[in-house]
């Protein structure tokens, strides 16, 4: 690739469902590319693959990634000088370009029927040998290829792929890599249903949208020989490749699944994990600034940003970390931006009690959607076991004595700090003893925000009312 050139990098997701993390990281990096050296970024929608569609998702991928203040400088929703940025709408363009190498003999059309290709796959397989196509229709004459057309049998249209060659070609992550073209199948480039599959489209947008870097998952890697093959037979150059390392599990065995938890980039957001945190999380997660630096904004990522600094080691999707990330972040916020995230996470509160809740919950908070869990006795009378009051050993009569009392003290709601610590030193009562008698009265559980500075948002009737039910319990 010439140095002069403007640098175009693009993300190129599927409609097959929700935006799955790993590709938000991709788009970070394309995204931080393109912006360090002044060039374009570019979103384009490689929707070829029809029995995978998932209605609605082009609308969710690109709002999802709005949602976390990602934009494109061309796309479909945006348009551009490459237009359109939909696959689906450019099939006169993949037909142009197929026909083209046909002509030049690097394509060819392929009738065999499925049966055909399931046995002889079947057969590969039990011979032990890697499934590949067998080129059976490579060297049809002109004559039974126009009888087949005439007879409308079906077709696909596949590519040569040279015989004992070696492909190599220098990952921008990975340095050289090599591969043998015996180990290279004729790729399908058009389907039956005339649409392009995934390799042939890409390529030809690649090229026509003057793409100049891919990044794109370690999963593409062994098409790579595939596609190099269509740029020579286009005369194009190719763009520079690299190939991401795939995200594992927390416990570091295997590809990040859903036995972790949701893969989804939308399900962060509704997790309550700030778009900048997961930002942050995912430019360290297969980059490092080469210094100890750890939080950056996107401009200090842009800013910063090399492909030398990629990693070929896969990252663990580590998520005490990004709990860090996020509390880091929340902690940042002003208490009015913590007044709207509050509210959006908990609808159900008053403004009253979102103005109470703010101050007491902001530096515990690791995720937002935890509020849901820490202030669910705000709004219900959560169900607790009697024993979960004598928690720590306390007598159900001294229990007793002590939300009596408090009860009494709480007729009057003011000064409640004061007056409970007062209340303990009087009676002579533990600390720890006290508090866990109260606050499990209070919210049903042992484990809460620091309860008396929850008692504004509560009120004072639902605070007695809690009392009551305790007293109840233990009478
Ligand atoms: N449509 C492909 C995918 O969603 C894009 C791969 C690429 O970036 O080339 O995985």
């Amino acid at each position: 690739m010439s140095d002069t050139k403007v640098v175009r990098t693009r993300i190129a997701p599927s409609p097959t469902g929700e935006l799955h993390i790993g590709t938000l990281r991709t788009l970070l990096y394309d995204y931080a590319l393109a912006k360090k050296n002044n060039g374009q970024f570019i979103f384009r929608l490689e929707d070829t693959d029809q029995k995978r569609y998932v209605e609605g998702s082009e609308k969710r991928l690109i709002e999802t990634i709005k949602d976390y203040g990602l934009n494109w400088d061309e796309g479909p929703d945006v348009g551009g000088p490459y237009s359109p940025y939909v696959q689906t709408e450019r099939l006169d363009i993949y037909q142009k370009y197929i026909q083209e190498l046909i002509d030049k003999g690097f394509a060819y059309y392929c009738f065999c029927s499925q049966e055909r290709l399931d046995s002889l796959r079947a057969s590969q397989k039990a011979a032990g040998h890697l499934p590949k196509y067998d080129q059976h229709c490579l060297h049809l004459s002109k004559e039974e290829i126009q009888k087949n057309l005439d007879a409308k049998i079906p077709y696909t249209i596949r590519m040569v792929i040279p015989k004992n060659e070696t492909i190599i070609f220098e990952d921008a992550i990975r340095g050289k890599i090599k591969f043998n073209t015996n180990d290279v199948d004729d790729q399908v480039l058009i389907k039956s249903n005339g649409i392009p599959t995934y390799h042939f489209a890409a390529v030809v947008d690649d090229h026509l949208m003057k793409i100049t870097h891919v990044f794109r998952g370690e999963e593409w890697l062994t098409s790579t020989p595939k596609h190099l093959l269509l740029y020579r037979y286009f005369n194009w150059e190719p763009p520079q490749f690299a190939h991401l390392t795939v995200l594992l599990n927390p416990d570091g065995k295997g590809k990040m699944s859903k036995r972790s938890g949701s893969t989804h980039a939308r399900a962060f957001l509704d997790d309550g994990y700030l778009p900048e945190a997961m930002l942050n999380f995912l430019m360290l997660l297969g980059w490092n600034p080469g210094n100890n630096q750890e939080f950056f904004t996107l401009d200090e990522f842009v800013k910063e940003f090399s492909i030398e600094h990629l990693h070929k080691k896969s990252p663990v999707f580590d998520r005490k970390k990004l709990d860090y990330f996020n509390g880091y972040y929340l902690r940042q916020k002003t208490d009015d931006q913590l007044f709207d995230l509050f509210k959006k996470f908990l609808p159900q509160a008053t403004d009253n009690q979102i103005k109470t809740l703010v101050p007491v919950l902001k530096d515990r908070l690791v995720k937002l959607s935890d509020l849901q869990t820490q202030t669910k006795f705000l709004f219900e009378d959560v169900e607790y076991d009697k024993d979960l009051l004598l928690k720590k050993g306390t007598t159900p009569e001294l229990a007793k004595v002590m939300l009596t009392k408090t009860k009494e003290l709480l007729s009057n709601f003011s000064d409640i700090q004061n007056r409970i610590t007062n209340l303990i030193g009087e009676n002579n009562w533990n600390v720890g003893e006290f508090f866990m008698v109260f606050r499990v009265a209070i919210c049903g559980s042992a484990f809460t925000p620091p309860v008396v500075d929850c008692l504004p948002a509560l009120g004072k009737e639902s605070t007695l009312r809690k009392l009551d039910i305790a007293l109840n319990k233990l009478s």
